[in-house]
C-alpha cells in the first residue's frame, strides 16, 4: 500500500477528540487508545471505511471486527436481540474488556461481520475510547492496530511503528492498562462460552451467570481447515520474528534454572537466545526481558506484547518464555503466549 498520510500522534484533548471524530465521519481510520490494546478505528456502518481497515492491517477478509460503543443505548440498533445472559454480563462488566456476541442487525455491513450473522460488541473501559466514539457519533469497528500477525500494540509508539503513512491520526492515551485484547464471550445460550480469554476471567463470568465454558481452541491451535467459532483463532498471531518456546512449571526457581539451561543449549547451537522471565529470578547475566512478578499475571498481561515487539528490534533468534499461572488473567496471557509460540510448550 502507498504511504498516503503524514501520520500525526496527538495527546487526548477536546481538540484531538473532535478531530478524530471528523476523520471517522469522513470514512478514514484513527488509532484509538483503549484499556486492552490500541485499536484501528473506523465507522462501523461505512463499508468503504471498514475495508480500509483490512487493507491497512493486511488482515484476512474472513476475520470479523469488533464494534465499539460508548453507551448502552447504542447497542440496541446494532443487534436483533439481547439474550438474557448477555444482558447480565453487559450490566456487570461494561464498560470493560469484554466483547459479547449478538445476532447482528441488518445495518451491520458484511465487511464487519465477515459473512457471519453475528456481531461482536464491546463498550471499552477506557474513557478516552468512549470519548472518541461519542465524538464521532458512530459505532466504531476496531481491530487491534497492528499489521496482521504481529503482536498487538499497547502504546501509541507501537501503532506508529506499524501504521505510519497508512492512517492520518493516532490518539496517544498512554500505555494500555490491561494489555491483552478483550474477552470474547458468546452468551446467546444459557451457559456463556469464552471464545477468547481476556481481562474478564472465567471466574468473573461464573460469578454472574452461575456457569461458564471455555471454547476448546483457547489453549490449542486450530487444525488446517477446521471450523472454529471465533475466526481469529485459526490465524498465527502475535508472532515475533524469533522462534518462541514456552517453559511451564509452577515452581519459580525450577523454572528459572530450566530457562537458563535452554538458553545455554541454544547458544551452543549458534542461536541468539533471550529469556522472557520474571523479576527476582536468577538468570545469571543472560539476556532477559521482564514480564513482571511471577505471582501477578496482570504484569505479564501488560508487558507481553511490548516484550514480543522488543524482540523484533534485536538480533534474538530464539526466545524462551516463562509460563505464568493460568488463574485470572493468566489464562489470557497463556493463550496469547501460546499462539506467539505456535503452542510450542515444554512442561517441566
Ligand atoms: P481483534 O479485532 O484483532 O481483537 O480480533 C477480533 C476477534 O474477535 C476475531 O478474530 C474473532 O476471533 C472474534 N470475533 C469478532 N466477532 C466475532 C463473531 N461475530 N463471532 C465470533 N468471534 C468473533
Ligand atoms: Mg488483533
Amino acid at each position: 500500500m502507498d504511504k498516503q498520510y503524514d501520520t500525526r500522534v496527538l495527546p487526548v484533548t477536546e481538540a484531538s477528540l473532535a478531530e478524530a471524530g471528523d476523520w471517522i465521519r469522513r470514512g478514514e481510520l484513527v488509532g484509538m487508545p483503549t484499556e486492552t490494546v490500541y485499536g484501528l478505528a473506523a465507522d462501523a456502518l461505512n463499508p468503504e471505511a471498514v475495508s480500509r481497515i483490512f487493507k491497512a492491517k493486511g488482515r484476512p477478509q474472513d476475520n470479523p471486527l469488533i464494534v465499539h460503543i460508548s453507551a448502552m443505548e447504542e447497542l440496541y440498533p446494532l443487534v436483533k436481540e439481547v439474550p438474557p445472559a448477555a444482558l447480565q454480563l453487559a450490566e456487570a462488566f461494561w464498560p470493560g474488556p469484554m466483547t459479547l456476541i449478538f445476532p447482528k442487525a441488518d445495518c451491520i455491513p458484511m465487511e464487519v461481520s465477515a459473512g457471519l450473522d453475528t456481531v461482536g460488541i464491546r463498550m471499552p473501559g477506557s474513557l478516552a475510547a468512549r470519548q472518541m466514539i461519542a465524538a464521532s457519533g458512530r459505532p466504531i469497528a476496531a481491530p487491534s492496530a497492528n499489521r496482521s500477525g504481529k503482536p498487538s500494540p499497547t502504546t501509541a509508539e507501537h501503532v506508529l511503528r506499524d501504521m505510519a503513512g497508512r492512517i492520518p491520526l493516532i490518539l496517544d492515551g498512554g500505555p494500555c492498562q490491561v494489555g491483552v485484547e478483550s474477552s470474547v464471550i458468546d452468551a446467546r445460550g444459557p451457559v456463556p462460552v469464552i471464545l477468547r480469554p481476556g481481562g474478564i476471567t472465567p471466574e468473573m463470568v461464573r460469578s454472574v451467570c452461575g456457569d461458564v465454558r471455555l471454547d476448546e481452541h483457547v489453549m490449542k491451535a486450530a487444525e488446517a481447515g477446521e471450523k472454529v467459532r471465533s475466526p481469529g483463532m485459526k490465524y498465527r498471531h502475535y508472532a515475533p520474528v524469533a522462534k518462541v518456546t514456552i517453559l511451564r512449571c509452577g515452581e519459580e526457581e525450577k523454572l528459572a534454572s530450566a530457562l537458563c539451561r535452554a538458553y545455554d543449549e541454544a547458544e551452543k547451537k549458534g542461536e541468539v537466545p533471550a529469556i522472557l522471565g520474571f523479576d527476582g529470578a536468577a538468570y545469571g547475566g543472560r539476556r532477559v526481558l521482564s514480564l513482571g512478578s511471577f505471582h501477578h499475571p496482570e504484569d505479564a498481561a501488560q508487558r507481553l506484547f511490548a516484550a514480543l515487539r522488543r524482540l523484533d528490534e534485536t538480533d534474538v533468534t530464539h526466545a524462551f518464555c516463562a509460563a505464568t499461572e493460568e488463574g485470572g488473567i493468566g489464562l489470557a496471557v497463556m493463550n496469547r503466549m501460546g499462539r506467539a509460540a505456535a503452542f510450542d510448550i515444554v512442561d517441566l
